[in-house]
């Protein structure tokens, strides 16, 4: 299909819709200057990933994850929302999008303006960090300015239990109220939508699936082909930003 006959299939299929989901994972980010970590010459094609255990286990390990976190919010300083993530706020606010289920950690989809509550992070958030114990919430700015002074990993001052960034880490069982809602929400639309993964990460990458086999529209656009092209109504393999951009009607 050429390609604007590809957006205004999509645009169509959008109009169409009555309750959708965005499914969204490192493609839609990497657009935004964020590189995909399992991408080759991502991060962890570079260093082994810390495994929970070993974080809980080890002081040496805890240090070793606060000092990577630091590098990288060196390395991800300044990244703003960029179109693609600027269309899926659009559908929120028309009310098409109910949902914005993301393998992303990095905050983007609430820093477009898609409210907190219609987020569902997976992966969980890396913009802050909390207590494992009491989950009190910590800034990672305020953990930094005290791990460069003292160079211990953060406890909590509440507790004295282990302070972590938000995110699901290696060997951390999946959050089981995200993978709640995201199913009531996959099983609710009529379209689904995946912009930017490619869909090999389970359990995660099983919901376009759960979608698909529910009665939903199902359309992926992702730069390279993934596993469920076969099944899917519509494939653009194309950038995430200039696509949905295009076929939303916005900047
Ligand atoms: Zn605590």
């Amino acid at each position: 299909m050429p390609a604007d006959r590809e957006i205004s299939e999509l645009a169509r299929v959008i109009e169409r819709a009555r309750q959708a989901v965005v499914f969204t994972g490192g493609g839609i980010s990497a657009e935004s200057g964020i590189p995909d970590f399992r991408s080759p010459g991502g991060i962890w094609t570079r260093m082994a990933p810390i495994d929970f255990s070993d974080f809980l286990a080890s002081e040496e390990a805890r240090r070793e994850t606060w000092r990577r976190r630091f590098e990288v919010d060196d390395m991800w300083c300044g990244a703003n929302p960029n179109r693609g993530h600027r269309a899926v706020a659009e559908l929120v606010r028309r009310g098409t999008v109910a949902a914005v289920v993301t393998q992303n950690i990095d905050g983007l989809h609430q820093a477009s303006g898609v409210p907190a509550e219609q987020v569902i992070e997976l992966h969980g958030n890396s913009t802050y960090a909390h207590c494992l114990d009491c989950r009190r919430r910590y800034e990672i700015a305020e953990l930094r300015l005290a791990f460069e002074r003292d160079g211990t990993a953060p406890v909590c001052g509440a507790c004295g239990g282990w302070v972590k960034t938000a995110t699901i880490s290696f060997g951390q069982a999946m959050p089981v109220e995200a993978m709640r809602r995201a199913e009531i929400e996959t099983l609710a639309a009529d379209l689904f939508i995946v912009a930017g993964s490619s869909l090999v990460v389970y359990p995660a990458a099983g919901f376009p699936e759960l979608a698909k086999h529910n009665g939903a529209t199902l359309v992926i656009v992702n730069r390279e082909p993934t596993g469920l092209d076969r099944v899917a109504d519509l494939v653009l393999n194309r950038a995430i930003g200039e696509t949905l951009g295009s076929a939303v009607g916005i900047d």
